[in-house]
């Protein structure tokens, strides 16, 4: 929280959803950097580092599970479809519980890592 009086908060325009294709602003409740559209809860590889937009990849990620931190907070796990590169964000206060839901009770069919 050391960066708390760097406001950008009239920089981020938001963006377009690459899976469903709802616009979503760039702030909202719970996240300084949104990086997931609230609906489908897709996201896309753009950030390095959360929120630097300095990644090349630029690919569409697709949310395969939730993780539970030991203080409660839920996180999403994104999967590259370009890179297959593993992010977890934390959710926004307005993501639709329902695909929250679906995510964390998807069965072990599609597991978010290779078993091997
Ligand atoms: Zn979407
Ligand atoms: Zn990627």
């Amino acid at each position: 929280m050391s960066n708390r009086s760097r406001s950008r908060r009239h920089e981020d325009k938001g963006f377009t959803c690459i899976n469903c294709g709802l616009q979503v602003p760039g702030q909202s409740w719970g996240t300084r950097h949104r990086n997931h559209c609230p609906a489908c809860l897709w996201s896309r590889h753009v950030d390095d580092q959360p929120g630097d937009r300095a990644s090349p990849c630029k690919a569409p990620m697709e949310p395969v599970g939730i993780e539970v931190r030991p203080d409660g907070e839920w996180a999403i796990i994104h999967r590259c479809t370009g890179c297959g590169a593993l992010k977890a964000n934390r959710i926004a206060g307005d993501d639709a519980e329902r695909a929250l839901l679906g995510l964390a009770l998807r069965p072990l069919a599609r597991p978010a890592f290779p078993l091997e």
